[in-house]
């Protein structure tokens, strides 16, 4: 190693200046020794110590460990004092701004890394990771030195992490649900910001919080799902409806270290709106009577069932009416199916003007319909089903400029505590049906159970 190439020599007399003549007090053969300790440490050193000299704003080498052969199979001759020949083994993409940022930084102190691509003796390019400092040499000059080692193969790692990540952000940024992460303090550290509600380009900022960047909040949302997630540590989902009619569904879910404890949890919301829709329909489709609108048979008998259970369990009451249009083959006969059909909604909206919300209306066969009448006694039912028969009377349907009369009989119960079940309360309505047909039709008839002792 020629002296004048030796960056640590002129490293030590530039520490020990003013500091007394310390070197001077070392005999050559003490400085040897220190010299060549030094140079075994920086060969066996993982690091290539380099150092770059600027004269009358010209770079030189000055200095490169041998320990470069090792790494990169050039040789430390290859370099020392050719600036040129070194930094033509740069990358081109990265040379000016490593060039640059070298020029830069001799008018700082400190250490800056640096990154770049160096050909070595086989001509394949090996990532470097370079630390450099910049000192003053005895003469005033600017000296970078810089230790720098191989990192290829931790740079393809980095790499390969940044791909999956860039890739996990682009399939959830194709993802319409909203996915986001929070701390335990509701920054937020993840958001593919999509789903409800557009979030404006300049709210998009990692480290906010959630509840001011999604809701426009400067507290905790008074809703806010993940403190009881914080605490229970299990996950929470719900359906909910939006103020303007749109659904979501929410889960809010931890994410738990490896010792266990909360440090973020995720907020993800899907937009159920139109699955919702289509639920709403089937669930019409499967409850409604299409020609009518009314109660279909089955969703009548659910219902009915269910009222049942509520007057046995908790001592309540309520009335069932049978209605059947009398005659009714014959208006079919005579001004056809349709006008029949016409006939029949037309009986169904008499019968839904005249019924309270609470009141179960169904077609429960062809031109049969059936009433519950909840909280509702038999004296009332009566005066109800008295009313109904005029109405039906008074009230002819039109078709095809046709007036078509038509009445119903009614059959009448009421719940007492005697029934065993809804299908005995409707066998005897239908009892009462069949002698308001014997007894001439277009009448009501009541019958009742007595109370058991
Ligand atoms: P009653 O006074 O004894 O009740 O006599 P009715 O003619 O009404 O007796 P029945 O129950 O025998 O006749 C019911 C008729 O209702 C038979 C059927 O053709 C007709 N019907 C059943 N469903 C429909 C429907 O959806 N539309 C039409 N237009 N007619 C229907
Ligand atoms: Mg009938
Ligand atoms: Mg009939």
């Amino acid at each position: 190693m020629a002296e004048n190439q030796d960056p640590h020599k002129n490293g030590k007399q530039h520490a020990h200046n003013g500091a007394g003549s310390s070197r001077r007090s070392l005999s050559d053969k003490q400085f040897r020794k220190i010299e060549e300790v030094l140079d075994t440490l920086i060969l066996q050193a993982p690091a290539i110590i380099c150092s770059f000299l600027v004269v009358d704003g010209e770079w030189d080498i000055k200095y490169v460990s041998d320990n470069i052969e090792t790494v990169t199979g050039l040789k430390p001759q290859d370099f020392t004092g050719k600036f040129k020949a070194w930094a033509s083994h740069v990358h081109p993409d990265d040379r000016d701004r490593l060039l640059a940022d070298m020029r830069r930084h001799t008018k700082n102190s400190g250490i800056q890394t640096l990154e770049y691509r160096l050909k070595n003796s086989k001509g394949k390019y090996q990532w470097i990771h370079d630390q450099q400092r910049v000192v003053e040499d005895k003469d005033g000059r600017i000296e970078i030195v810089s230790a720098w080692w191989d990192f290829t193969n931790r740079r393809k790692v980095v790499e390969a992490l940044q791909q999956s990540e860039l890739r996990f952000q682009k399939l959830l940024s194709l993802v319409p649900d909203m996915i986001s992460i929070q701390d335990t303090q509701m920054n937020i550290v993840y958001s593919n910001w999509s789903g409800i509600g557009e979030i404006p380009e300049e709210k998009r900022v990692l480290g906010t919080k959630c509840y001011k960047t999604y809701r426009g909040y400067d507290d905790i949302c008074r809703d806010c799902h993940a403190i009881s997630v914080l605490d229970t540590r299990e996950v929470h989902q719900e359906e909910r409806e939006l103020p303007d009619g749109r659904w979501i569904r929410l889960r809010v879910a931890p994410i738990l270290d490896d010792k266990n404890t909360v440090e973020y949890f995720v907020e993800w919301i899907r937009d159920i709106t139109e699955s919702k829709q289509a639920e709403k329909k089937l669930e019409h489709l499967a409850t409604t009577d299409d020609l009518t609108g009314l109660w279909n048979r089955r969703h009548f008998m659910n219902s009915a069932t269910g009222e049942f259970e509520r007057a046995r369990r908790y001592g309540q009451y309520f009335s069932l009416l049978m209605i059947d249009i009398d005659y009714f083959k014959k208006l079919n006969d005579t001004h056809g199916h349709a006008a029949g059909d016409a006939v029949l909604r037309h009986l169904a909206g008499m019968l839904k003007g005249s019924m309270r919300r609470t009141d179960i209306t169904g077609r429960v066969g062809g031109e049969e319909f059936s009433i519950i009448l909840p909280n509702t006694g038999i004296e009332n039912a009566e005066l109800l089903a008295e009313r109904l028969r005029l109405t039906v009377e008074k009230s002819p349907a039109s078709y095809s400029e046709k007036t078509l009369f038509l009445t119903v009989s009614i059959g009448l119960t009421a719940y007492s505590p005697g029934f065993e079940s809804i299908d005995e309360m409707l066998l005897l309505a239908d009892n009462a049906l069949y002698e308001a047909k014997e007894g001439g039709r277009n009448r009501v008839v009541i019958k009742s159970v007595r109370r058991n002792p």
